[in-house]
């Protein structure tokens, strides 16, 4: 389950991870130009680009934390334009602990396509993944078409957390990523009692 793999990868330092009590996957998913390669930058190395990512192929990036006196690994991985092609893999979900949905509060459509990325979820990652949706570029609040409310219900119907970010000005990114990190990490040592 969750716990053997996660706890192993740390372990044996897959991944680089010597050293760490846990190696915790996670995936960010979510319409093309909503900000999941940025808040993933934010995140990880605390940066902002007004550029769209150039390239294109399946990357992740690191970052070390301290949960509960525990050094955990984040190893988030970013679609990097694959789902442009909607040609995400189901490598691309395994073993992920965790993921961040993420759609464009001033693009609907973003949002109405989060229904499908659930279904990618259900398809392919394991059923106890914790799952975040993230109503980005919170800072346009002029152009705003998502009502924070809309996010909201969404996602406590689907049993899902819910923040609305701004990669831009940093609103809620780490506290984003933190949130999921915690509740994975609450998830993985419950079964190890
Ligand atoms: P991705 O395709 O989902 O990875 O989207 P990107 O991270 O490449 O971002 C797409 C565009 O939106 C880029 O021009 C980013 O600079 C911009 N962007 C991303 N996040 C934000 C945000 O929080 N606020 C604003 N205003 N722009 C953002």
């Amino acid at each position: 389950g969750l716990y053997r793999q996660s706890r192993e990868e740390g372990k044996e330092g897959k991944e680089g991870g010597k050293g760490m009590d846990y190696v915790f996957k996670m995936v960010v998913i979510g319409d093309s130009a909503v900000g999941k390669s940025q808040l993933l930058s934010r995140f990880s190395k605390n940066e902002f680009s007004m550029e769209s990512r150039a390239t294109v192929g399946v990357e992740f990036q690191t970052k070390t934390i301290l949960i509960d006196k525990k050094l955990v690994k984040a190893q988030i991985w970013d679609t990097a334009g694959q789902e442009r092609y909607r040609s995400i893999t189901s490598a691309y979900y395994r073993g992920a602990l965790g993921a961040i949905i993420v759609y464009d509060i001033t693009k609907l459509p973003s949002f109405e396509q989060v229904p499908r990325w659930l279904e990618d979820l259900r398809a392919y990652a394991d059923p106890g993944i914790v799952v975040m949706l993230a109503g980005n570029k919170c800072d346009l609040h002029e152009m705003r078409s998502v009502p924070t409310e809309m996010g909201r219900e969404l996602a406590e119907r689907e049993g899902m957390l819910f923040l609305e970010t701004s990669a831009l000005d940093a609103t809620n990114v780490e506290q984003a990523f933190l949130t999921v990190l915690e509740h994975i990490y609450r998830a993985v040592s419950r079964k190890s009692l």
